[in-house]
C-alpha cells in the first residue's frame, strides 16, 4: 500500500461543488484583487478564531514582513525566535533589517523555551538609554514565537517577559489555524493571544487556499490601519503614499476558496486528532514506544476540543535515517521538519552562530520525523504506517 503524507485532492473531492461555485462567482464579478469577497473572509475569519481585526495578504510570509514593517521594525533593532520553524520566520526579521535573535526551543514541544527567552533577554542584553540591547547593540523589540505543528506555546510565561522588557509579541500562527490555549479568562485561539499574529493559506496548511495566501491580525484598530496600508503600498487615497509599503494583497480567489473551507476547519482538525489517537493507539500496542517518542499534546489537560490541531504528526525516532529510507523503499510518506535547524543555514552564518549553540532544536533536526496526518487519512493507512515503522525496529 502506498500511503502519502498528504492527498489534498481527497478533501477537495468533498468540497469540490463549493469551491467551484465560489470560483466561478469571482468570474462572473471579475474583482480579483481585495475587493468584497476578501473583506467577507476577513470579516469571516475573525468570527472563526475570535481577532479583532484581519488583513488579509498574500501568504503567510508577506503577512509577517506587513506586521515587522508596520511594527516599524528595522536596522537598529532586533527580534528573538527559535531557530527550529520554517525558513519565513527568521528569513523576514533579516529582510527588514533587524537583527534575527535565536533562542533555543524546550525538548518535548519544540517551541520557544520561556527560560532561555529569560536567559537570554537577563543574562546577554543590557539596558542602555531606557533600551533593552543586544550584545551587537541592537534595540530588542519584538519575539516571535512560533506554534509549531498546530500547539500553542507557553505564551503566559513568553507575554510575562515581554510585558516586564517592553516588547511585542507576534505569534506565528501558520501552523495552527483553529488551535486553543488555556488563557487566563479562559480559551483563546492562535492568533488571538498576543498584539498581533499570522497565518499561512499555503496549501499544505490546516486551511490551505489554492495557492499563496495569508493573513495579519491585531487587536488595535489604528495598527489594523497601518497593516492595510502596508498591503496596499502605503497607499492611503488612490495614488498618494503616505509609508513604503508592498503589494502584499490577498486574492479574492484565495479569499473564496477559504471561505468555503473554513467552516469546515473544526472538523478537519478534530479528524487530525482523531488520527493521532489511532497512531498513538497503534504504536503502543506494537510495543515499540522504546524506539519513537510521541507527538506531546501540552494543553491536552486543559479541557480543550482544539488543543492540538496536529498540522503536522512529528514524532522522535531512534536511527531516524535508516528508518526514513526503510519508509521510502516502502512507499509510506514522511518527511523531515526541519534538517538543518535555522542557526545553521548558510544564508544565517553571518550572524555567528555554531554547531552546539542550541541543543535541542539540533536533537529534533537529527531525529524528528513527520508522518502522514491529514483529515482524510484511513485507519487502514494509519495502521499500516504503524506496521511498517514497527517491523523496521522489530
Ligand atoms: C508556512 C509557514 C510560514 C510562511 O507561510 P507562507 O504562506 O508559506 O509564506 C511561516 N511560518 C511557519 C511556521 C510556517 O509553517
Amino acid at each position: 500500500m502506498r500511503i502519502p503524507l498528504l492527498d489534498l485532492t481527497r478533501q477537495h473531492h468533498l468540497i469540490e461543488n463549493e469551491v467551484m461555485a465560489a470560483v466561478s462567482h469571482c468570474f462572473q464579478t471579475q474583482q480579483f484583487v481585495l475587493g468584497a469577497t476578501v473583506e467577507n473572509f476577513e470579516k469571516a475569519f475573525c468570527e472563526a478564531f475570535d481577532c479583532e481585526h484581519a488583513v488579509g495578504m498574500s501568504s503567510g510570509t508577506d503577512a509577517q514582513l506587513a506586521i515587522l514593517m508596520a511594527l516599524g521594525i528595522g536596522p537598529n533593532d532586533a527580534v528573538i525566535t527559535t531557530p527550529y520553524t520554517f525558513f519565513a520566520t527568521a528569513g523576514c526579521i533579516q529582510r527588514v533589517g533587524a537583527e534575527v535573535v535565536f533562542v533555543d526551543v524546550l525538548p518535548d514541544t519544540l517551541h520557544m523555551s520561556p527560560a532561555r527567552l529569560e536567559a537570554y533577554l537577563r543574562d546577554h542584553c543590557t539596558q542602555a538609554d531606557g533600551q533593552l540591547k543586544t550584545p551587537s547593540g541592537k534595540v530588542v523589540k519584538a519575539i516571535i514565537p512560533i506554534h509549531l505543528f498546530g500547539s500553542i506555546c507557553r505564551m503566559a510565561e513568553i507575554q510575562k517577559l515581554a510585558r516586564e522588557f517592553d516588547l511585542t509579541v507576534i505569534e506565528d500562527a501558520a501552523q495552527a489555524a483553529g488551535a486553543e490555549y488555556p488563557g487566563q479568562n479562559g480559551p483563546v485561539r492562535a492568533g488571538a493571544i498576543a498584539e498581533c499574529a499570522y497565518f499561512s493559506f499555503f496549501p499544505t496548511k490546516n486551511l490551505g487556499g489554492a495557492g499563496d495566501g495569508g493573513m495579519a491580525v491585531c487587536r488595535d484598530a489604528d495598527f489594523a490601519h497601518k497593516l492595510r496600508l502596508m498591503r496596499n503600498h502605503g497607499m492611503e487615497d488612490r495614488y498618494f503614499h503616505r509609508v513604503v509599503g508592498g503589494n502584499f494583497r490577498l486574492d479574492a480567489l484565495q479569499a473564496a476558496v477559504l471561505a468555503v473551507k473554513l467552516p469546515h476547519l473544526e472538523n478537519w482538525n478534530a479528524q487530525r486528532r482523531t488520527n493521532a489517537n489511532l497512531y498513538r493507539e497503534a504504536f503502543t500496542s506494537l510495543g515499540i514506544l522504546d524506539h519513537i517518542q510521541l507527538p506531546t499534546e501540552p494543553w491536552a489537560d486543559s479541557g480543550l476540543l482544539n488543543h492540538h490541531t496536529y498540522h503536522q504528526y512529528v514524532v522522535r525516532a531512534s536511527r531516524r535515517d535508516e528508518l526514513k529510507a526503510s519508509l521510502a523503499e516502502k512507499g509510506v510518506g514522511h518527511a523531515v521538519y526541519y534538517p538543518v535547524p535555522l542557526h545553521l543555514q548558510e544564508c544565517f552564518s553571518p550572524l555567528g552562530y555554531k554547531k552546539g549553540d542550541m541543543p535541542e532544536s539540533e536533537k529534533a533536526s537529527e531525529d524528528s520525523l513527520a508522518l502522514p496526518i491529514f483529515p482524510e487519512l484511513t485507519q487502514d493507512e494509519i495502521s499500516a504506517t504503524a506496521e511498517a515503522i514497527a517491523a523496521f525496529y522489530r
